[in-house]
């Protein structure tokens, strides 16, 4: 019988593929197949963890101003202010190949706008989730623990998941951050968080030379310590994210970040996620399209 990761209840009559990050978010590809996280915990992390996540300042300017569509194919609702005529309404920016349209809901501004009563409308515009954030704090654990069976080869998922649930095994330092995750048990997890590079960048690969965005990316990083008087090596796993230009880390076996910290501190303008295959083009997208953040105005 195979059993879920997180509440180690039956799983073999679910139905949820599991994506690690949300597809509203515009992840298509990393993804735990059927049979690894029961329905209840999906639909959990759906609407306790993810769709706070969604809903916070940060994540709604950033998708509108990304053009990151919902998981349905629709535009994400954003809040405008009319200061002239002291008025608010939601509306949508739809991006197309000549144009930038904005669809308001009410119609008093509309009014407004055709009759030339106002002429600036604002909206929030915010480079980085508020932080510290429990949302951002578990969603990151929930990831953070799914990621170490989804960077297993697939044929060792089977294997990984059986060690999850032995008391005995040394992966038992992962039942905090599980319990964390899924039933928001224990004490906050600290994390990490700070901008690496700007919305719209484009990079190329030294081997294809064709121009990408960095969406996502995902790795697990090792930091060893020693301590002083003392031969032994320590050493702590990070599950480090990027999203949209914004790096976030967490330790897989430890509430506290300090160590991570340290380490960003003597390895000035680097991330464990760089690539030295990988340049960073001297323009992009965000040359274009004025909504976008430069990392060096902000
Ligand atoms: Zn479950």
């Amino acid at each position: 019988m195979h059993k879920c990761i997180f509440c180690h209840k039956d799983v073999s009559i679910s139905k949820s593929v599991e994506h690690i990050i949300p597809e509203s978010l515009g992840n298509k590809s990393h993804v735990l197949p059927k049979g690894y996280v029961c329905d209840e915990c999906n639909n959990y992390f759906a609407r306790k963890v993810e769709k706070e996540l969604l809903a916070m300042p940060y994540f709604i300017s950033m998708r509108s101003r990304n053009n990151i569509l919902s998981k349905k194919g629709k535009y994400v609702k954003n809040k405008f202010l009319f200061p002239s005529i002291l008025q608010e309404t939601d509306g949508i920016i739809e991006f197309s190949e000549d144009a930038i349209d904005i669809f308001l809901e009410s119609p008093e501004v509309f009014d407004a706008i055709n009759n030339k009563k106002c002429n600036t409308m604002l909206s929030l515009y915010l480079p980085e989730p508020e932080y510290p954030s429990r949302i951002v704090s578990r969603f990151l654990a929930k990831c953070a623990y799914e990621f170490f069976l989804y960077q297993m080869p697939r044929e060792m998922y089977d294997e990984c998941v059986d060690e999850f649930m032995q008391d005995t095994s040394p992966n038992k330092s992962l039942e905090n951050i599980r319990k964390y995750a899924r039933y928001g048990e224990g004490e906050f997890w600290e994390y990490s968080q700070r901008r690496i590079f700007s919305e719209g960048t484009l990079w190329v690969n030294e081997d294809s030379f064709v121009p990408f965005e960095r969406l996502h990316q995902m790795k697990l990083f090792v930091r060893e310590t020693s301590h002083e008087g003392d031969d032994k090596i320590y050493a702590e796993v990070y599950y480090i994210l990027e999203m949209n230009g914004v790096e976030y880390s967490i330790c897989l076996s430890d509430t506290d970040i300090s160590e991570y910290d340290k380490w960003v501190e003597e390895h000035p303008g680097q991330s464990p996620l760089d690539d030295n295959k990988e340049k960073q083009l001297p323009f992009g997208i965000y040359d274009v399209n004025p909504l976008l953040i430069r990392k060096d105005t902000i």
